[in-house]
């Protein structure tokens, strides 16, 4: 089974409770105005992993990083909701917590006509964060960039105390440097020109 995958990060303290990696998947067919990552919309760019190696790669973060959990972003992550509820479970043998953002609500998800696998996966999530961004409705919330996204707490694994951080990562890298976290555009307007490194964006 292959997961077209935008982007990973090995470890993230902005992206969910404690240390995780991060999944960035690609394609979303839900195309809210002023999407924050317009560049893992196109479910026509292939770039394709097997879930196998994407389970290896989580289980070498588990060791080398002791994350503790895993966050699926993208794109929209229930647009691969089987490949994705393959890689969650793998997780949960290891111990590790599945943290998912989507555009479609959780009522959406539960219902006959959501993406293939979207039950299944959400049978293996501990956190979903859902709902599509809506520009108008701005939010000071964490982890959420409008008002109308909600956070269900699926097992009880988590409080709602353990989301209440609001942290953003710059992550210098020689090929790729790139703001980690979810905000909205005026706060990653002025982190990114304090940061002195990318000027205005
Ligand atoms: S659901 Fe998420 S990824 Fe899809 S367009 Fe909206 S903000 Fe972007």
């Amino acid at each position: 089974m292959l997961l077209n995958l935008g982007g990973q990060q090995e470890v993230s303290s902005a992206m969910g409770p404690g240390k995780r990696s991060v999944l960035w998947v690609r394609g979303c067919s839900i195309l809210c105005s002023g999407c924050i990552t317009p560049e893992y919309l196109d479910h026509a760019v292939r770039t394709e992993t097997t879930v196998e190696e994407v389970c290896e790669w989580i289980t070498r973060m588990k060791f080398e990083h002791q994350i503790e959990g895993v966050s699926f972003s993208g794109g929209e992550p229930f647009e691969q909701a089987k490949a994705l509820a393959f890689i969650a479970r793998a997780c949960r043998e290891l111990g590790l917590s599945i943290q998912s953002w989507s555009g479609y609500t959780k009522r959406y998800l539960e219902k006959g006509h959501a993406p293939d696998g979207s039950r299944e996966l959400l049978e293996t999530l501990d956190v979903l964060i859902d709902g599509p961004f809506i520009r108008q409705r701005p939010t000071s919330l964490p982890l959420r960039g409008s008002s109308n996204q909600h956070l269900h707490l699926l097992t009880d694994r988590y409080k709602v105390e353990d989301f209440e951080q609001r942290y953003m990562e710059l992550v210098i890298d020689p090929k790729q440097t790139r703001a980690v976290g979810v905000m909205n555009h005026a706060h990653l307007r002025a982190a990114l020109a304090l940061s002195g490194i990318l000027g205005d964006v």
